[in-house]
């Protein structure tokens, strides 16, 4: 999805309520001038006890691990920024939406060096529709291969969420559009299969589930694990092995995974159909639960849901 973001009353900063338009970084931040920003992306579901956010306490796990990486000390515990999370779904009075949180190296430092710039913490939310087009999750998208390769390891920290990473991300994205895709699979600089521009990919092969291997070019998805997950509770085989960019044209089903795009087949790469063209059975099986569990329509065995109304009983069991 593109276009305007949707405006709502409050943002939260740092304890506190502020109106949405006065949440704002000075343009000499390090935020700003470097990138130097950590955030996080969550949905929140309606289901049939209320609105819950998907997966918090995973999140605000990634949050923390990214700030450990860039050496960011948030004055905040995981807790406060859990029952913060809620609070602005609720105070702005929204139905399903997004939720970000963004914690800026602010304005001070006039080097890289960040001692004179305060560390600062954002949630914003938002309603937000289907990510890639309202007919995705059922048709399946085309995409095409990136020229655009994702970072070496050791060089960017893939497992931190940091917004400096999303220039690449932006390369990625913005070529696929203009060549008339609407998302691309990006290889890492070995020229195996790394991921999309914001989301994770699987293929199915013979029945069993494939994961491209962790080395560091890709963000280890919460939605990539959510669905490794239900396929264990579905008996789904699942391996986790180095992909060939050839092994995409030759898969039975390709799909994407990630907060925004949820579950999205893919039907075509680089104009080579997948399979039979749509959506395959694994897919549609693994994206049918993934859409019962998010929606509350199934019991929550996992602890994956965090009510807006009742912070208290928030994602207990998920550590
Ligand atoms: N890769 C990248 C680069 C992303 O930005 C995202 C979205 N956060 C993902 C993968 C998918 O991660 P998740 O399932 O946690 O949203």
């Amino acid at each position: 999805m593109s276009g305007r973001l949707p405006e709502v009353e409050w943002i939260w900063r740092d304890g506190e309520f502020i109106p949405w338009g006065e949440a704002k970084v000075h343009v000499l931040s390090l935020a700003v001038q470097f990138g130097s920003s950590v955030f996080e992306g969550m949905r929140c579901y309606e289901t049939p006890r209320g609105l819950a956010i998907f997966r918090l306490q995973a999140h605000l796990r990634r949050l923390f691990d990214s700030c450990r990486v860039y050496r960011i000390e948030l004055p905040h515990s995981a807790d406060d920024l859990a029952a913060a999370c809620t609070a602005v779904v609720e105070r702005n009075g929204l139905s399903e939406c997004y939720v970000r949180p963004t914690i800026v190296r602010g304005y001070g430092s006039s080097s890289m060096v960040p001692d004179e710039s305060p560390v600062e913490t954002y949630i914003a939310a938002w309603p937000w529709g289907a990510y890639l087009g309202e007919e995705a999750l059922t048709q399946g998208v085309d995409v095409c291969v990136s020229s655009w390769q994702r970072m070496q390891p050791n060089t960017f920290p893939a497992v931190a969420k940091a917004a400096g990473h999303y220039t690449n991300a932006q390369l990625i994205k913005m070529e696929a559009i203009a060549h008339g895709y609407v998302e691309a699979i990006a290889l890492g600089p070995g020229g195996l299969v790394s991921e999309g521009s914001g989301q994770n990919l699987f293929l199915v092969r013979d029945g069993t589930l494939i994961a491209p291997a962790i080395d560091g070019t890709a963000l280890p998805g919460i939605t990539q694990n959510s669905v490794l997950t239900i396929a264990e509770d579905l008996s789904i085989p699942v391996v986790r092995q180095a992909v060939p960019r050839e092994t995409l044209y030759t898969a039975d089903e390709l799909f994407f995974t990630g907060t925004a795009t949820e579950v999205t087949p893919i039907r075509s790469v680089d104009r080579i159909t997948i399979g039979e063209g749509r959506a395959g059975p694994i897919t549609m099986q693994l994206q049918q639960q993934f859409l019962a569990v998010v929606h509350g329509k199934v019991p929550d065995k996992h602890g994956w849901l965090t009510y807006v109304n009742q912070p208290a009983e928030v994602g207990a069991s998920e550590g």
